[in-house]
């Protein structure tokens, strides 16, 4: 293939040819302050209100529900730290999992050393709560539970229903970061009990560096930015219109594809899971087999390092992620793969392939011919592989 292959939307996606011709004139001649009393202005508060009405649709909410934010990572820490403080006369305890996303983990951390008391569910070893854990968890003191809606290293999707129905039937606020699941899956804030809910515009082929968070009506939570009155005065500063707008169109263009092209997403997805599965030993998948991402595998390979695999993978001009703590710059194995109870050694050896709308049928084969070639090369230098052959070769006598 003389083309990059690019299987890593879960890190983000690109922007939408389309979504970037709407923004345009929002840096041009559409360039107003929105706060300001002219109508030149006007348009662009017009702008915004289109967006957000948009965002709203897309999850089952009302526009005056959504508030802008500048991506996930900022919606969560609204969420965690805004609830956590506003509701503090009520209690202390904030129940979560061990295997959220960082903008919710170290959140939670954070307010674990300010006098809160954070409870961690495990997961079992597909990456699902157990609902009776969570009901278990429940105490007299739980202001919120921050549970999200789909993982993004190994795609799973947690019952978010039933958690959310537990949760409103204990009179508890409940959040759910649904960065990964946004335009691939049908969310319904509603009929899921969800209270607050995490959106980002680049995992959805829209900018990066904006975001929403949906905020129940009713529900207090304090300003995150102090500052001027925009976003009925919870969210100070001058708003990003290009983005917003950006953020609105792409929205609106997944949802509109949502259904066919999940489904496409996740035959491409399944076929890969079944080749690799079959044509590569030692290896498993990690994740819900039928709760999943239709865009995401993730496997791990045994007797090699994820990093080694992903380098060659680039020498194919592939590029996907590993499950290693890539953005602390440290080769500690995910604390999601420790978390569905995988061994260091065998967490170490992961893949996550995410897929996107130009993904084909003939990369996922261009992918797997490597795959196959790139594991068995490596597990010839691996000394731990040459251990294990030995040892068969023993038993075998
Ligand atoms: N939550 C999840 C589940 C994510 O996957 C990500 C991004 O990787 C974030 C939050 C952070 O979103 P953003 O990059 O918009 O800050």
């Amino acid at each position: 293939m003389n083309k990059k292959i690019y299987l890593d939307h879960a890190a983000t996606t690109p922007t939408k040819k389309v979504v970037v011709e709407a923004m345009l004139p929002y840096f041009t001649e559409k360039f107003g302050n929105p706060s300001s009393i002219y109508e030149f202005s006007g348009q662009n508060k017009e702008a915004i209100e289109e967006a957000r009405e948009l965002v709203a649709h897309a999850i089952g909410a009302n526009e005056r529900e959504i508030f802008f934010t500048s991506g996930g990572t900022e919606s969560d820490n609204w969420a965690i730290l805004g609830i956590a403080e506003n509701y503090k006369s009520k209690g202390n305890h904030i129940i979560t999992t061990t295997i959220e996303h960082h903008a919710v983990l170290h959140t939670c951390e954070y307010l674990e050393k300010n006098g809160y008391e954070v409870t961690y569910l495990e997961v079992d070893k597909d990456g699902r709560v157990n609902p009776n854990d969570l009901k278990e968890a429940i105490k007299e003191t739980t202001i919120l539970i921050s549970i999200m809606l789909a993982n993004n290293e190994i795609g799973t999707v947690q019952p978010i229903e039933e958690l959310g129905a537990i949760a409103k039937a204990a009179g508890v606020l409940f959040h759910t970061d649904a960065v990964q699941a946004v335009g691939h899956i049908p969310i319904d804030v509603n009929a899921m009990h969800i209270d607050l809910l995490s959106i980002s515009g680049h995992k959805l082929y829209g900018p990066k560096g904006i975001g929403a968070l949906y905020v129940r009506k009713g529900i207090k939570l304090r300003s995150f930015i102090h500052g001027g009155g925009q976003e009925k005065k919870r969210r100070g500063g001058t708003e990003n219109v290009p983005a917003i707008v950006g953020f609105g169109k792409a929205i609106e263009l997944a949802i509109t594809s949502m259904e066919a092209e999940s489904k496409r997403q996740a035959e491409l997805r399944d076929y890969l899971i079944e080749q690799v599965l079959e044509r590569i030993p030692h290896c498993r998948l990690n994740g819900h087999r039928e709760y999943r991402l239709p865009n995401n595998a993730n496997f791990s390979f045994e007797f090699i390092e994820g990093e080694s695999l992903l380098i060659m993978l680039d020498m194919k001009d592939i590029c996907a992620s590993s499950g290693s703590a890539c953005t602390s710059g440290s080769l500690d194995p995910s604390h999601v793969l420790l978390g569905i109870g995988l061994p260091h050694e065998i967490a170490h050896g992961s893949l996550r392939i995410s897929l996107g709308e130009q993904n084909t049928k003939e990369e996922m084969d261009y992918l797997i011919e490597s795959l196959i070639v790139i594991v068995a090369r490596l597990r010839e230098m691996s000394p731990l592989y040459e251990d294990y052959l030995k040892k068969q070769a023993k038993i075998e006598r």
